[in-house]
């Protein structure tokens, strides 16, 4: 770290413990607890993930800042506070529950801060900077990365709230992307550290469409990809808050459909199978996904499968695979 980062962690630092105290402990950050108690978290889970809140007050995170002995303005310069058009300085989490974002050695090195007054926009992220870099950084990761090596998987998350939720729900091996799609470096990241990768992402089209684009990413890098499937409109913490711990587990996590099975659906989507024209292009579409596949034992069971579903032969199948597969080389 060059000498401005220093400076940078060793505010995060104070940050960190400034925002936990303040909505732990006192009068002005009572609004920023009640609205995590409402959404169910424990004193336990809020004080683990270090969550806390930003005053309303423009001056109380500049001066305690400048107590510990930073210049405002060089706070400005490593992300830490905001300037507006007149210079004036303070804090772009006021009025926000702050969730402290740490790097792989468990530092903090920026913020999510989420509104409790339904306030545009909902999240807010610290900027990018030398320390806190979006596409490199996985919610949660230096906790998580124990529980990940142990269970041999990582369950990936769209948002910080599924995290804690996840976490809360006895399920540690959970990390989150930080606003963004998932980058090769995320990805290469997990790679080195667990071969299966649970993709958990919200139950809306969003999520279905991210879910698709990670997993391609994911499997790029050489991860066994496994898709979870949440009803439409909810998303992971909001099923643990309605169905409980235990049902997420059995029917979400352990009931993730593999790859194939999860990309099939998604192709189906766009096809009626009772025309004879759609159900030739369908099969066209997932042979063309199956013949990339490297396993020649993945293969041949999801050729399989195929041939079953549509009454084709297996010799049938395997020739167009092997047509396409010549053909990429
Ligand atoms: P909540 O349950 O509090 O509504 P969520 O995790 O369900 O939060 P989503 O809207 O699903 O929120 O978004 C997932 C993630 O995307 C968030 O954790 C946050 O990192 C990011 N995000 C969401 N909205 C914004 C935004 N307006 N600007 C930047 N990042 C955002
Ligand atoms: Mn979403
Ligand atoms: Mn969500
Ligand atoms: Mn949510």
């Amino acid at each position: 770290y060059n000498e401005e980062d220093q400076a940078g962690l060793k505010a995060f630092d104070w940050l960190t413990k400034l925002y936990h105290h303040l909505l732990r402990h006192t009068k002005e950050g009572k609004q920023g607890y009640r609205y995590l108690l409402e959404r169910g978290f424990s004193d336990e889970t809020i004080d683990t993930f270090q969550l806390g809140y930003s005053p309303q007050s423009r001056d109380v995170i500049v001066q305690f800042l400048e107590k510990k002995g930073f210049h405002p303005q060089q706070m400005v310069k490593a992300g830490v506070l905001t300037a507006n058009d007149q210079n004036q300085i303070s804090d772009r989490f006021r009025g926000r529950v702050t969730f402290p974002i740490r790097n792989h050695l468990g530092r903090s090195v920026g913020f999510g801060g989420r509104t409790i007054t339904d306030q545009e926009p909902k999240y807010l992220n610290s900027p990018e900077s030398s320390l806190f870099q979006k596409g490199k950084l996985l919610y949660n990761f230096d906790v998580a990365r124990s529980a990940i090596r142990k269970e041999g998987q990582a369950i990936l998350f769209e948002g910080y709230m599924d995290v804690i939720a996840a976490h809360q729900a006895g399920i540690l091996n959970g990390v989150a992307t930080l606003g963004t799609s998932i980058t090769e470096q995320q990805a290469s990241l997990l790679k080195r550290y667990v071969d299966t990768v649970i993709i958990c992402y919200d139950g809306d089209r969003a999520g279905i469409e991210a879910s698709y684009k990670a997993a391609k990413l994911l499997r790029h890098v050489g991860c066994t990809v496994k898709i979870a499937s949440i009803p439409d409109g909810l998303d992971p913490d909001s099923y643990i808050a309605s169905y409980g711990a235990e049902r997420f587990q059995h029917e979400i996590i352990e009931a993730s459909s593999t790859y194939m099975t999860f990309l099939m659906r998604y192709i189906k989507k766009d096809f009626n199978l009772n025309l004879e024209g759609d159900r030739i292009q369908y099969i066209e579409k997932v042979i063309d996904e199956i013949a990339i596949i490297s396993r020649p034992m993945e293969r041949e069971h999801y050729g399989k499968e195929l041939a079953n579903e549509f009454d084709l032969s297996m010799d049938t199948i395997l020739q167009e695979i092997r047509l396409r597969r010549e053909k990429l080389g």
